[in-house]
């Protein structure tokens, strides 16, 4: 248990409370100790010791539940408000601009489920509820159609590290089985867990404890994270043919016709006489395609761009995120702090950037042949322009611009935003070009044909962000465009832990048919910026 985990419970608690329609001094109170631990940047073990009520926020009583908490490892009073909560109640709050006194008010009026929210809207009757309203209405429609398909997903990186646990149990009880699904495809959301094995589907309900439910015509059924879980237990000589079958899509699958038995996959896509595919190259887009010769991968990456400093929202300074580049092998890095209209993040104003531009001098001293690079996150700001004057952005070697806001501006203007921005001759990336959150809030409406086109013929690079949270650009836009654009695969680290994430970037590229040509941080850095 962490310290986010208990904010995590106690921002719950308050919410649940105000669907139940509690208010006031004790909800304020959840959630001013959800927030003073969310913020704080220690060890739980050490707040501990100094005492839950040593932190501005947490109140004597709360203090005491909170160690209760960290003691039993569960909490009895969220848990007894969940039972009085419907589950598909807590789902609306999956649905972007819900919070719990429009839910309250929403489940008075008799919705109890997204389903429900969503067809309610399209019937008109949210509008005619007190302090909703025709544009509410429509806002809540797209949101909740967003939430329905999501809401029983989780992320690539959730599902392949429960994925990972649940191999090493299997493993630790004698089975070996193989990753298949989406989760070996590294879709970027994941829907379920399919696994393939010889074992047999008694041995394997066995191993998997409760996580199995029951066993049908030799497939375990069970749940992992709350998404469906498969073990498909096959003969050895038929391993191969169903690996194959349990890892594509089934658009995919389908494609390829009867599968001939094989113990191996390759041997099945040899006697289907195809070339075989590798297994994120099986989606519905990739049907018709040929496999690239050469992808990407992670050893191909020289430079690191787009990562977080003190200076801005990260947690380490510029030479401790240098120094980790160094320990990592990489060759450069682009220190990409925020801007200053993100004053939220600590943007950097000309003064800090002064600073900041001497210390990466001194370091670059330093640390030779390795290179820092002077960058920026700049926000595009709403008409398109770079949160800079003219003078200070010509100090950059290298300029990202990002979305951060304005996100809801109509479809036009939005493209309009985003040419202009292009058409900057000190734009060189652009960064997490959607501003997607996956599962959380869709990208902004634009016409990307038109934008990634302009990107294209100006040689502008568009990055396909790492977190895993973004993954933007999408895949599939970056896949019809990689004949043509050039693409930079940003961690977009707040630490140093944060560049492990470019893992999540390359599966994306690789998704998307990337090799290194196409890649300007598998580049030589004289070959992407000049001598
Ligand atoms: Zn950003
Ligand atoms: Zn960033």
């Amino acid at each position: 248990m962490t310290t986010k985990d208990l904010a995590r419970m106690l921002a719950e608690t308050a919410d649940l409370m105000e669907v139940l329609g509690e208010s006031g001094f004790r909800v304020n109170a959840y959630r001013k100790a959800a927030r003073a631990l969310e913020r704080y940047q220690g060890e739980l073990e050490e707040l501990r010791a100094a005492g839950f009520a040593s932190l501005a926020g947490i109140g004597k009583g709360l203090a005491a539940a909170l160690e209760e908490i960290v003691v039993s490892g569960g909490f009895d009073y969220l848990e007894e408000l969940r039972g009085q909560v419907p589950p598909g109640v807590s789902e609306l709050f999956a649905v972007q601009g819900l919070g719990p006194r429009r839910i309250r008010a929403l489940w008075q009026a008799g919705v109890d489920s997204l389903e429900e929210l969503v067809r309610a809207a399209e019937e008109g009757r949210i509008a005619a509820m007190p302090g909703f309203g025709q544009k509410s209405q429509q806002a809540i429609l797209e949101a909740a159609r967003f939430a329905l398909a999501n809401v029983r997903r989780v992320h690539l990186s959730t599902g392949l590290e429960s994925a990972a646990l649940l191999l090493s149990d299997l493993a630790g009880a004698g089975i070996a089985a193989t990753l298949a699904g989406s989760l070996r495809r590294r879709l970027e959301t994941i829907g379920n867990v399919d696994l393939v094995t010889t074992a047999g589907p008694a041995e394997v309900a066995a191993a998997l404890g409760e996580h199995a439910r029951e066993v049908r015509g030799g497939v375990v059924h069970g749940a992992l994270e709350g998404l469906p879980l498969r073990v498909f237990c096959v003969a050895a000589g038929r391993f191969g043919s169903e690996l194959v079958r349990a890892t594509g899509s089934e658009t995919f699958v389908a494609s390829l016709g009867p599968l001939p038995a094989a113990a191996d996959e390759e041997a099945v896509f040899a006697a289907l006489a195809a070339p075989a595919p590798p297994p994120c190259w099986r989606e519905p887009e990739h049907v018709g395609l040929e496999p690239p010769q050469r992808l990407l991968a992670e050893e191909d990456l020289r430079g690191l761009i787009h990562l977080h400093t003190s200076y801005s929202d990260g947690s380490a300074t510029l030479r401790t995120m240098a120094e980790a580049a160094v320990a990592a092998g990489y060759e450069y890095m682009v220190v990409s702090d925020h801007s200053q209209t993100a004053s939220y993040a600590g943007g950097l104003t000309p003064a800090d950037l002064e600073r900041q531009w001497a210390e990466i001098a001194a370091l670059n001293a330093e640390l030779a042949p390795f290179v820092i690079l002077k960058g920026i996150e700049s926000d595009i700001l709403a008409d398109g322009s770079l949160d800079y004057p003219e003078e200070v952005l010509s100090g950059f070697d290298v300029v990202l611009g990002s979305l951060h806001s304005h996100f809801n501006l109509p479809r036009d203007a939005q493209t309009e935003r985003l040419l202009r921005a292009l058409e900057n001759p000190h734009l060189t990336i652009l960064a997490h070009p959607t501003g997607r959150l996956l599962l959380r809030r869709q990208g902004v409406a634009a016409d990307w044909d038109r934008v990634l086109e302009r990107a294209a013929e100006l040689g502008k690079v568009v990055e396909i962000n790492a977190n895993p949270w973004r993954l933007d650009l999408d895949w599939r836009q970056a896949l019809r465009y990689r004949d043509r654009l050039l693409f930079s695969i940003g961690p977009d680290a707040h630490s140093p832990e944060g560049y492990a994430d470019v893992r999540y970037g390359v599966w994306m590229a690789r998704k998307a048919g990337l090799g290194p040509e196409r890649v300007v941080n598998a580049w030589p850095l004289e070959r992407w910026l000049g001598g």
